[in-house]
């Protein structure tokens, strides 16, 4: 991949409930020279979601067109659906900004060995209660399924020792600064 400048490609993952998508979103009002990826995902959209905004909505058949080609810089299989980043997305937004992915572990490994120089970030709770407590608030979904994200998110934090940096959320505006921090510090020495 061609890599302008000392643009970095942070690459952002946590379980589920940890509060990623917050603290994602307050590094973007921090900083909105920040770029975010775009997924394509197989996924139905939620209410509220925009195909291209959220994510690139496509079916089966065009997502493994696109792993046939090439097109994708890492996919994975998530919950009988398929989500990747598309390589030629993120390639051109990297030519003018920093571009933060939030991407599942298995994804962000494969970012890695492709891309050594990608920054790996993992979002974690400030213990596993806490991020039984925050899944169970959501209210919106059945124990089972709840159980079922707490065994994935058990497999998710097995991963923190090959992430670069593990980052708290213990504050959003404390984790989204620190985040940028690290962004910042990747920068200098680059
Ligand atoms: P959701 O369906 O809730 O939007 O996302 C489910 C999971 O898919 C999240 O853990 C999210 O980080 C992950 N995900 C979103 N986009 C991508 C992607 O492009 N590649 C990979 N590997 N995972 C993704």
């Amino acid at each position: 991949m061609n890599k302008n400048a000392n643009n970095v490609l942070a690459v952002i993952s946590g379980p589920s409930g940890v509060g990623k998508g917050t603290v994602i979103k307050r590094m973007f009002a921090l900083d909105p020279s920040l770029c975010e990826s775009v997924s394509c995902t197989t996924r139905p959209p939620r209410e509220g979601e925009e195909n291209g905004r959220e994510y690139f909505f496509v079916g089966r058949g065009r997502f493994e067109e696109m792993i046939e080609r090439g097109e994708l810089l890492e996919y994975s299989a998530h919950f009988g659906n398929y989500y990747g980043t598309p390589k030629a997305f993120v390639e051109e937004k990297l030519k003018t900004c920093d571009v933060i992915l939030e991407i599942e572990v298995d994804g962000a490994l494969q970012v890695k060995a492709a891309h050594p120089s990608a920054l790996l970030i993992m979002i974690v709770p400030p213990d596993m209660d806490e991020l039984a407590r925050r899944l169970r608030s959501r209210g919106t979904e059945s124990e089972e399924k709840v159980a079922g994200r707490l065994a994935r998110a058990g497999y998710e934090l097995s991963k923190r020792s090959e992430y670069d940096y593990c980052v708290v959320n213990d504050s959003v505006d404390r984790a989204a600064a620190e985040i940028l921090q690290i962004i910042a510090d990747r920068k200098e020495v680059s």
